[in-house]
């Protein structure tokens, strides 16, 4: 990602912020753009890493999960379950609506794919969930893949 879209893309997430009446900090700024700038999840640990590498500052791991904490409920990060680390939302330049996401991730080199989960298929999840006489709790969807580059070269 190159300078520009990495501010442009942090100018859009204050927007949201400030729409939604929340306050975007320097520090949760700065902990968005490390997970920005990443090209691959990041766990806790290692945001705290980077970031005193990107910034020569020392933010204590409490902060950091509080920082994502709040980035996760204005759906700017997102967390994946399958290896507990964090993604910076790939829609957040987007108009539309954020709805649910499903995440594909490589198994190989831990890059992300996040795509919208289309209509059909959330409608088609939920119906199986109430057929097995369970509530949905969340939808998010991860799958375990391997990418193109990944692929075995045959
Ligand atoms: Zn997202
Ligand atoms: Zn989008
Ligand atoms: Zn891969």
């Amino acid at each position: 990602m190159s300078p520009e879209q990495l501010s442009s893309t942090v100018q859009t997430a204050k927007h949201i912020c400030s729409s939604a009446g929340v306050r975007f900090t320097e520090k949760r700024q700065k902990v968005l753009e490390v997970l920005i700038a990443s090209p691959i999840p990041l766990s806790a640990y290692e945001l705290v890493d980077q970031y005193q590498v990107h910034y020569k500052e020392e933010i204590r791991a409490m902060s950091v999960y509080r920082i994502l904490d709040f980035l996760q409920e204005e759906q700017l990060v997102h967390k994946l379950n399958f290896n507990n680390k964090f993604i910076s939302c790939s829609h957040i330049q987007c108009c539309h609506d954020h709805g649910m996401s499903q995440f594909m991730i490589c198994t190989e080199c831990g890059q992300v794919e996040e795509v919208a989960m289309p209509k059909e298929l959330l409608h088609s999840l939920t119906q199986r969930v109430s057929e097995s006489g369970y509530s949905m709790v969340s939808p998010h969807l991860e799958l375990a893949c391997i990418c193109h580059s990944c692929e075995p070269q045959i």
